[in-house]
């Protein structure tokens, strides 16, 4: 188990909080504030022990290596509505309440960093701009990690959607830290995602069957996540793009669908298991992405070079696809859910999801424990209006498949000292 920021001894102290606020926004505008929501309780508790609260966060992309260093300076400075942090210190001044004194950094490092991290009283927070302005942030860089653990007396790890990640806030900080026997904590929101996960990733046979649903793009994407699975569930219902691998390694045809031939022999060692269900029937179309036609429902049964129509796609499952899914899940009593069944982002292929969602939350008003693994299949869940009644909804796709994956490990949590 790991130390939980409530029981820190900071009163006085300089604490960094690597914060995840890798949030969708325009400017001030923030479309989804829910990762910015997610971190007060533990900025709150560290306030009111009488701690000086350091935040650090990332956001966006930036392509260090990939692009010239100077058109990165050049884009930084230009103070890019993607990736400049200072936008959201607003909307966290809002959320921790007027009282709060919330200042703000634009250097990532160096003397001026130090000073207003030295300035700070008790009781106040310094938000640092993204921790991706540095070049070694992703690289885990040592003299990095140092300096920026050399400003503060304690680590508090509250960035689940980062902790799958290895980079210089979220494991070299906490590491040195550790090293030098000073205290470092997880938050609580890191707390949350460690317990309810936990249901996903060690399921007693009492909260049995525990049935898993994988859809979105690729398989190879996900290659991981389906053999970790497939050891620790009871079913996995394949929807949305990587149905069609399957169903290719098992000899069907699926005209223009989404496929991963090279993963076909992988898909078909999965499908051998037994555990592995898979669509019944699909919604298909042609022409193009943005202008469909020809939209209609097939059947699809297993093998037999049976299946979709060479100018045609796969885009939704079939409505007897999601009732045999909604079936298997309304007996579930664990359930945990990473990718949407078809392309939910267009109306007319949108049902298989709409119906996957339901089921989940029937079977969770029945008692089922109920999680969605972050990503596109949290933000179909709040477009249909159904994420508040899930169990619970991860803040951090890949880093939910990798604590699954890695039974219950990820590097930005196990930097952290036990209790
Ligand atoms: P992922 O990030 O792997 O969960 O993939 C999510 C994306 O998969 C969404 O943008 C969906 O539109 C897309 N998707 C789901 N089903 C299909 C499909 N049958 N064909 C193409 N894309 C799909």
């Amino acid at each position: 188990m790991k130390k939980q920021v409530s029981q820190l001894n900071v009163a006085g102290k300089k604490v960094l909080v690597r914060v995840d606020f890798n949030v969708p926004h325009k400017g001030e505008v923030i479309s989804d504030d829910n990762r910015i929501a997610a971190a007060v309780p533990t900025i709150v508790e560290l306030l009111n022990k009488g701690a000086k609260v350091v935040l650090m966060s990332h956001l966006g992309k930036i392509k260090w290596g990939k692009v010239d260093d100077a058109e990165i300076e050049k884009e930084k400075r230009a103070n890019d509505l993607k990736i400049a942090i200072e936008p959201l210190k607003k909307h966290l001044k809002n959320a921790l309440g007027k009282d709060v004194s919330v200042s703000f950094s634009e250097e990532t490092r160096g003397e001026s960093l130090k000073a207003k991290v030295d300035a700070l009283k008790d009781g106040e927070v310094l938000l640092v701009q993204n921790t991706r302005y540095e070049k070694g942030e992703t690289k885990n860089n040592p003299e990095l990690s140092a300096e920026w653990a050399s400003l503060v007396d304690a680590y508090v790890m509250d960035a689940f959607g980062s902790a799958h990640r290895a980079h210089a806030s979220t494991v070299g900080v906490p590491t040195l830290l550790k090293e030098q026997g000073k205290e470092t904590a997880v938050g609580f929101l890191v707390e949350k995602e460690i317990k309810a996960l936990s249901n996903c990733v060690d399921c007693k046979e009492e909260n049995r069957p525990y049935i898993a649903i994988l859809g979105g793009a690729k398989v190879s994407d996900k290659i991981q996540v389906i053999d970790s699975l497939l050891k620790k569930c009871d079913k996995i219902l394949i929807g949305g793009g990587m149905s069609y691998t399957f169903k290719y390694a098992l000899g069907n045809k699926v005209g223009k669908s989404i496929c991963e031939k090279d993963q076909a022999e992988y898909a078909k060692k999965c499908y051998e298991t037994g555990k592995i269900v898979l669509p019944v029937d699909t919604v298909i179309a042609d022409g193009t992405f943005d202008d469909p036609t020809n939209i209609h429902q097939i059947e699809t049964p297993i093998g037999g070079n049976q299946g979709i129509p060479d100018d045609f796609e796969g885009l939704d499952i079939g409505e007897k696809t999601a009732e045999l899914y909604c079936k298997e899940i309304e007996n579930a009593k664990t359930i945990f859910w990473n990718g949407p069944m078809g392309v939910f982002e267009k109306e007319q292929f949108q049902a298989g999801t709409i119906a996957v969602c339901k089921a989940c939350v029937e079977a969770t008003k029945k008692g089922a424990f109920s999680v969605i693994g972050g990503g596109d299949s949290a933000a179909a869940a709040k477009q249909f209006g159904y994420s508040k009644e899930f169990s619970h909804v991860s803040t951090g796709g890949g880093a939910s498949l990798e604590l699954i994956q890695f039974d219950g490990h990820l590097p930005g949590i196990d930097d952290i000292e036990d209790c």
